[in-house]
């Protein structure tokens, strides 16, 4: 991997509105992405395979080909000033081979640091932050010493590739070894011990290659592995914030961050802070920001890779975010005449899947606790209790 600091030089040049921006990924994010690039006045062309995907629904122009299809790839980069990305699995080689052609000033260290968890790990403790501990393994016998290290329970990732605890697997006893054992092939992975926190929490950074600003400390529940509520700011200890917003403009440096970085956090009984992992782009758990503060995520992302000034965020109201995946999309729908307190937010997707994120929903709220019980009380969400 290059040098961070060669690597990003003079990374981020100023952009003005009437330019193009490119995203790869046409998914909600690079949706949300494209509303706040057009309302500064920036065009916007998006990669995705799928036709009129839900970014390409608010869009300028759409190339129509799977993310590594390296000559569509180049087709966008033609077409456009900078590139960016909604998500962290596209290929840096791929992008560093245009950089000729439009400015990635997100650079593409960023990429291959998230998209590889040992890598990403290393840089974390590198940058003086908690993470769990660790160690990289190629195979059962490497396995079998990291446990020997680490002990039960433990956490077993693939180092790349992995999303929504999709490729991982808890090592709780002898047993569970010995079904990795029976699984045959054994992908490059890493070995995380097994964090015993209170809740999980992230913090969302952004930058402009040179300036960073952080936005509140957020508390997030999953289910089923995948977010279902943010609870915006998190009820924590001035000092858990405090380390929160330290860890992340540590990162934010490091990387000379432009764009909007994710940080996922497990927050502990005794109120310490540990990152899980980072996410190269706004983020699910910062929704609520479109509504709840000054400035938000994408916009924010925006402003950041378009090398503008960064003003800090200011949170404008306490606020709580629900998912609406799937299978709640029919019962929300019912209610929306019922909700004004809803800000709904549809990411016009042609298929409904059960668990696909379809939409969310943000309350702006003074009282989180009676929100986050209303929000539960109308059922819409039962099928996750
Ligand atoms: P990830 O794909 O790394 O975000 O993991 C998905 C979910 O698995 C997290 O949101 C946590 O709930 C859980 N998890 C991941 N790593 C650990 C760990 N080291 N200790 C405890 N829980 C974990």
């Amino acid at each position: 991997m290059p040098s961070l600091s060669e690597e990003t030089k003079g990374r981020v040049s100023t952009l003005m509105p009437g330019s193009t921006i490119g995203i790869v990924g046409g998914g909600q994010l690079g949706r949300m992405m494209a509303l706040s690039a057009r309302y500064m006045g920036f065009k916007v062309g998006v990669l995705d395979p799928t036709e009129n995907c839900p970014t390409a629904q608010v869009a300028d122009f759409q190339v129509t080909a799977a993310y590594d299809d390296t000559a569509a790839i180049r087709e966008l980069a033609e077409r456009c000033d900078v590139l960016t990305y909604e998500f962290e699995n596209v290929d840096a080689d791929a992008i560093d081979e245009v950089r000729h052609l439009a400015a990635a000033p997100q650079g593409t260290d960023l990429l291959r640091v998230t998209q590889d968890r040992v890598n990403e790990k290393r840089f974390i403790n590198d940058h003086g932050t908690d993470t769990a501990p660790w160690r990289a393994v190629n195979s059962i016998a490497e396995l079998e010493s990291a446990l020997g290290e680490i002990g039960y329970p433990a956490v077993l990732k693939t180092r790349s590739g992995g999303y929504d605890g999709h490729g991982q697997t808890v090592l709780r006893s002898e047993a569970d070894l010995d079904e990795v054992r029976g699984f045959g092939d054994f992908a490059p992975s890493i070995l995380e011990g097994f964090v015993d926190f209170a809740f999980e929490a992230s913090i969302l950074v952004a930058g402009n290659g040179k300036d960073f600003v952080t936005f509140p400390i957020v508390r997030n529940e999953h289910r089923n592995n995948i977010l279902h509520m943010t609870v915006a700011p998190a009820e924590v200890s001035e000092d858990v914030a405090q380390a929160a917003h330290e860890l992340a403009l540590r990162l934010a440096d490091g990387f000379a961050l432009a764009g909007t970085l994710a940080i996922e956090l497990f927050v502990t009984e005794d109120g310490r802070v540990i990152v899980n992992e980072l996410a190269p782009r706004p983020h699910n758990s910062g929704h609520y920001t479109i509504e709840a503060c000054s400035i938000d995520q994408f916009d924010a992302h925006v402003r950041g890779i378009a090398g503008w000034p960064m003003p800090q965020p200011k949170l404008l109201s306490p606020a709580v975010m629900v998912n609406v995946l799937g299978q709640h999309v029919e019962p929300t729908r019912a209610l929306i005449g019922e909700h004004p307190e809803w800000n709904v937010h549809d990411y016009g997707k042609a298929e409904g899947r059960h668990d696909r994120k379809m939409g969310h929903i943000t309350v702006l709220t003074d009282d989180t606790a009676a929100t986050v019980a209303a929000i539960e009380g109308t059922g819409c969400w039962n099928d996750l209790r």
